[in-house]
């Protein structure tokens, strides 16, 4: 089947490459020139493992192809995606659905045939309606069916997860829409993904319940872990005590920074604008989203304690800044409100991440960037660990001691035991351990 792709960010991308992995013909479409011309050099815009090959491969099987002309890209296709940004709206936090909406206006303006558009961009329960709505005034005699297809890939893991998910979800108010778009993933279905098929407005709200929920999870071990240090217990056994209950889990069970990433922060306050424009009350997504928001700060303050109190003129480093491992997005990365509490303090910051420094150069200019994890710890005064990559994971602790001026690690990630690092020599500071 012909799939066109609208958005070649993280999301198109990744399924674009992996539905032409599959044997799909897929044409990404980005209104981003640049993005598109760099893309038909080999140059991925984002590091995701994995993606550079796999777009390679099957850009030179001619299987996946990339244009900024959305008339070129909706030519003869099966199923037109749409996988846009819908960043939180300036303001208000509602979802701002402008590219959604223009991406439908211009495929309603471009489309002669019958089309399936099916929306992967993760949009507020009655998207679709409106959708249809705008496509049925752009273009009232086209045959046009409305999907919603939302996806559920992580950052870091984008390849695998799309290629293995735990389910797919498709919504549909139609059976036509249906039937393509089993056959869409009619490769994965074949791998024995499950395929969970609901209504179209169904399938909008999983997603955001889906994202709110382990956000949810995410706080109620981060506020477990605090209280852990005022016990004096061990969050991390505590996780590994209740993860083992199989109607609790394991997964997203790991104390830390609060929350990041283009997902999470942006989700919760588009599902908490959707329950108030509804009249229902969420309350318990609400006390997540603040108590994460105050949870980055909070960090802050805990490295400056951990530096003595006053971090006026000292040079704190920090290692990471991408909002997690295996990606370089900085959108809403907890680094950037440490960072600020950090400046705000008067401290010095230099930091290294080994991916995400072109992306986080823009974001906090006033910081030093080093080339490695030792040139961070080069006269520093504290050095913090804010993203686990596993390059961080097994640093010599004797040379990052013995070249620090005040010799104090602050792992916000607990990758680190205390007996270990503080057999070099270092103060150590971490999440919910005594
Ligand atoms: P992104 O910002 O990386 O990419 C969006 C792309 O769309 C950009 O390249 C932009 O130039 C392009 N674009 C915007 N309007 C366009 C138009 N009219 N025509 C063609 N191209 C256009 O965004 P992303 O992270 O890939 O997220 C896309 C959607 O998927 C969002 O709704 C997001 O919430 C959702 N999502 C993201 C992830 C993730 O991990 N990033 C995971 C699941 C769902």
């Amino acid at each position: 089947m012909k799939i066109t792709m609208i958005g070649a960010g993280y999301v198109g991308l990744v399924s674009g490459a992996c539905f032409a992995d599959f044997g799909h013909d897929v044409i990404c479409v980005d209104l981003d020139e640049n993005k598109i011309r760099a893309l038909r050099q080999g140059i991925m815009p984002i590091y995701e493992p994995g993606l550079d090959a796999m777009v390679t491969r099957n850009a030179e099987a001619g299987r996946l192809l990339f244009t900024s002309s959305l008339q070129d890209g909706i030519k003869d296709a099966g199923a037109i995606f749409i996988a846009v940004g819908t960043p939180s709206r300036r303001g208000d936090g509602h979802a701002d659905l402008s590219y959604v909406y223009q991406a439908a206006r211009d495929i309603a303006a471009a489309a002669t045939g019958p089309v399936v558009i099916v929306t992967k961009s993760t949009v507020p329960v009655g998207t679709g309606d409106e959708v249809e709505r705008i496509i049925r005034e752009v273009a009232p005699q086209l045959d046009a069916k409305v999907a919603s297809n939302p996806e559920f890939l992580r950052e870091g893991a984008a390849i695998g997860d799309f290629k293995r998910p735990d389910r797919i979800v498709i919504g549909v108010n139609d059976s036509e829409a249906e039937a393509v778009l089993r056959d869409v993933y009619r490769p994965l279905f074949l791998n024995q993904a499950p395929i969970f098929v609901t209504g179209r407005r169904t399938a909008e709200m999983i997603k955001y319940a889906a994202n709110a929920f382990l956000a949810t999870k995410i706080m109620f071990i981060n506020e477990v872990a605090d209280l852990c240090e005022a016990v004096g217990a061990d969050v991390q056994e505590v996780a590994r005590g209740i993860g083992m209950d199989n109607r609790i889990g394991s997964k997203f069970l790991h104390a830390g920074p609060g929350y990041g990433g283009s997902c999470f922060p942006k989700d919760t306050l588009a599902l908490l604008k959707t329950a108030e424009d509804q009249g229902v009350s969420l309350r318990l997504v609400e006390s997540v989203v603040k108590a994460n928001d105050s949870r980055k700060r909070a960090m802050g303050r805990k490295i400056i304690q951990a530096a003595g109190g006053d971090v006026r003129g000292k040079r704190i480093g920090l290692l990471g800044l991408a909002f997690k491992p295996n990606t370089d997005d900085m959108r809403d990365s907890p680094s950037l409100a440490i960072v600020q509490s950090l400046l705000d303090a008067g401290a010095e910051v230099v930091a290294f991440d080994p991916e995400a420094m072109e992306m986080a150069k823009p974001l906090m200019p006033a910081i030093d960037y080093a080339d490695n994890a030792y040139d961070v710890a080069e006269g520093a005064d504290a050095v913090a660990l804010v993203t686990e990559w596993d390059a961080f994971r097994a640093l010599d602790l004797a040379r990052i001691a013995k070249s620090m001026r005040n010799p104090c690690l602050v792992d916000l990630r607990n990758v680190y035991s205390r007996a270990e690092v503080e057999r070099h020599g270092l103060s150590y500071t971490s999440i919910g351990r005594p």
